[in-house]
């Protein structure tokens, strides 16, 4: 199988390195000119759990040129529509799409770009992170879960499964996927904008009562709008599950922190808590805590000229 990664960042390094140690053919592709040349000089460096260093092929999307049988996605979302646009050449009739992004909706952007019988839907617990050019640092395990659009295709798409597992990926077939991709999006949208606003890890906004307060308000406008959308969300369970992360994850920052705090890089708000806005603007729902939080990052991002 001829496996591109459309985004060989922090989680494209990871998928990447792991489908390497298979029998499979991988290429990253990226636009970072420091990343791609010092993976084409010295190899791409892991560390973490595991110490390697690997050579990978590399190149910018435009210049890639082997048709795909499998394109993984892992931009982030709002640099979604500039690499579909520039991986085109490399899809066929046949070339199945993954995207694994975190956030709501990247299924009606792809669509503008790919058949929907190859699409590919998921959502992965896997964590990554990049120490700089050509070096990832991967700690942890994790899975994935994942369903196509298209049922007609099951047994292609059980290949994927089967290749990635293989990598251990630790991949699932998942009858029902959008309520999971939801899930993860609710609980990245109670603590990922939170902590990056309040600058403050999981724990310490966990430990402020109006921090929870607030967390319970954020989780039932997501139930309240999926569910409007058709899509069946437990708000007890999903509770259940942000407490118990808060729980694990406490000293961490979350990586909307990274980005925003630490980085000054773009957030990936208008595809957490901004879908939910705008999917509540369409259904006639009221999301006053999702809007807040949205303008609250997207004027920090402003205070800080970040583009
Ligand atoms: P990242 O910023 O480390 O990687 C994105 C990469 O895509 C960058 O290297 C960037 O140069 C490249 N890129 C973007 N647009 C491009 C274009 N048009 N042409 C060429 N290269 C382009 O991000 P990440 O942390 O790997 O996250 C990717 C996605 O996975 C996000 O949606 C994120 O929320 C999700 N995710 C991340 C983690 C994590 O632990 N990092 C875990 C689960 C899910």
């Amino acid at each position: 199988m001829l496996v591109y990664i459309a985004g060989a960042g922090a989680m494209g390094c990871r998928f990447g390195y792991q489908i390497s140690k298979t029998n499979n053919d991988v290429i990253l592709l990226d636009g970072w000119e420091d990343h791609i040349n010092t993976i084409k000089e010295n190899g791409l460096k892991i560390t973490g759990d595991i110490e390697d260093n690997v050579k990978l092929p590399i190149m910018k999307p435009t210049e890639a040129k082997d048709e795909a049988d499998l394109i993984i996605l892992f931009t982030k979302a709002m640099q979604l529509p500039q690499m579909l646009n520039d991986i085109k050449g490399i899809i066929g009739e046949n070339t199945k799409v993954l995207c694994l992004l975190n956030g709501l909706g990247h299924e009606d952007v792809i669509k503008q770009y790919i058949s929907e019988k190859n699409l590919l839907m998921g959502v992965t617990v896997w964590t990554a992170g990049l120490k700089g050019p050509g070096h990832a640092h991967l700690q942890g395990v994790g899975s994935l879960n994942l369903q196509s659009l298209d049922p007609s295709n099951l047994d292609e798409v059980h290949q994927i499964v089967d290749m990635l597992n293989a990598a251990d990926l630790n991949a699932i077939y998942d009858e029902d996927v959008i309520p999971n991709i939801w899930r993860k999006a609710c609980v990245n949208g109670t603590m990922n904008s939170t902590c990056a606003l309040l600058d403050c890890t999981i724990g310490e906004l966990f430990a402020s009562q109006d921090g929870v307060d607030m967390v319970h308000e954020i989780i039932h406008e997501f139930v309240t709008v999926g569910s409007a959308e058709g899509v069946t969300l437990n708000e007890e369970e999903i509770t259940k599950y942000v407490m118990d992360t808060s729980v694990k994850a406490a000293h961490h920052y979350p990586s909307m922190h990274q980005d925003l705090v630490q980085n000054h890089r773009p957030t990936e708000i208008d595809f957490i808590n901004g879908a939910v806005v705008k999917k509540g603007k369409k259904l006639g729902i009221d999301t006053p805590y999702c809007q807040l939080i949205t303008q609250m990052i997207h004027a920090k991002e402003s205070v800080l000229k970040i583009k």
